[in-house]
């Protein structure tokens, strides 16, 4: 199907964007890369009087080392991500989940932010941004904020991006030399996934001495596995020790049912799943 007819500004700094976005309020959309807003303008699932595009905002885009945390712009594409040395280096998780996420075509022009504030719960990207404990930096008419991810994720396709900002960038802790790994469960590639783990420890000499796990398609946000991080703390990194802490993997989660699987369905991958990606990231 065709759109509905929109106006469309393509503004060239977030101030105009924001200006932008006051003037026309709910009658606006952003657009960022398009592969999910689109689809939704195709079907007739939303039809915005004005669109806005933020792909002409230089500033909102690239990677940077900011001290301790890496930036990464939300304009940024999945596979500029996915393939940035500092990314690799500080923050691997990311690194590991967008290698999953979609096909290589989408990875080219979807972009970071755009599936943040999109909050799909089966979003590849909601569990190791929470993982890693990002922070969100969002503008609005009042200025700037950062949001943390435990904050972030709201509930179903809900962020805490107000309806009148813009999330510019991503604020991601740097865990230098911990190991890393995405785990997807999917039946069709390049799909989302039924469910997906998102692992970082820190192993010294053999031991887990911390350990990072979120879950992705468990609830109606990304989730944090914390029963399964305690568990983890102080243990070998053995398939004994790892299979008992991922047991506790889906404590605390509200997994949906669906035509790929029901909540206990679900809840078994979790436990199976989060023993494959602690086990490889720690690697073992
Ligand atoms: C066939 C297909 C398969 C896919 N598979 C996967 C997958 O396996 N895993 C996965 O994680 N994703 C998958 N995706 C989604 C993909 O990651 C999209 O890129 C992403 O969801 C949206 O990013 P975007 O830049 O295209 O945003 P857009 O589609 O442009 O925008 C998405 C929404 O976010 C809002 N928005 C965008 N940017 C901002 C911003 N900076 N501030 C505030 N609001 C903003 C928009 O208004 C819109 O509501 C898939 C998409 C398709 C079409």
């Amino acid at each position: 199907m065709i759109p509905a007819q929109f106006d469309y500004i393509a503004p060239t700094s977030v101030e105009e964007a924001l200006a932008a976005l006051a003037e026309h309020g709910d009658d606006a959309k952003i657009l960022a890369g398009g592969q999910s807003l689109l689809p939704v303008l195709r079907m007739r699932l939303n039809a915005p009087e004005v669109v806005i595009d933020l792909g002409r905002i230089d500033s909102m885009r690239g990677i940077r080392d900011d001290g301790d945390a890496i930036v990464i712009g939300a304009m940024t594409q999945h596979a500029v991500v996915g393939s940035d040395p500092l990314v690799a280096e500080h923050a691997a998780l990311i690194s590991k989940a967008v290698e999953h996420l979609a096909d290589a075509q989408i990875r080219h022009r979807g972009t970071f932010g755009g599936a943040l504030a999109h909050a799909d719960p089966a979003g590849d990207l909601g569990a190791p941004t929470l993982a890693l404990g990002a922070q969100f930096v969002i503008a609005g008419s009042g200025g700037t904020r950062t949001v943390a991810a435990d904050d972030f994720f709201v509930d179903l396709f809900e962020t805490a991006i107000g309806e009148d900002e813009i999330l510019t960038e991503v604020r991601v802790p740097k865990h230098t030399g911990w190991g890393a790994h995405y785990e997807k469960f999917v039946r069709v590639a390049h799909q989302w996934p039924i469910v997906a783990v998102a692992a970082a420890v820190k192993v010294d000499g053999g031991t887990i001495s911390e350990a990072r796990v979120g879950l992705t398609n468990m609830g109606s946000t990304p989730l944090r596995a914390r029963a399964v991080e305690e568990a983890l703390a102080g243990q070998p990194a053995t398939d004994e020790a790892v299979r008992s802490a991922a047991a506790r993997a889906a404590e605390g989660a509200n997994p949906p049912s669906d035509l790929n699987g029901d909540a206990d369905y679900r809840r078994h991958l979790a436990t199976v799943l989060t023993r494959r990606a602690v086990l490889a990231a720690a690697g073992s």
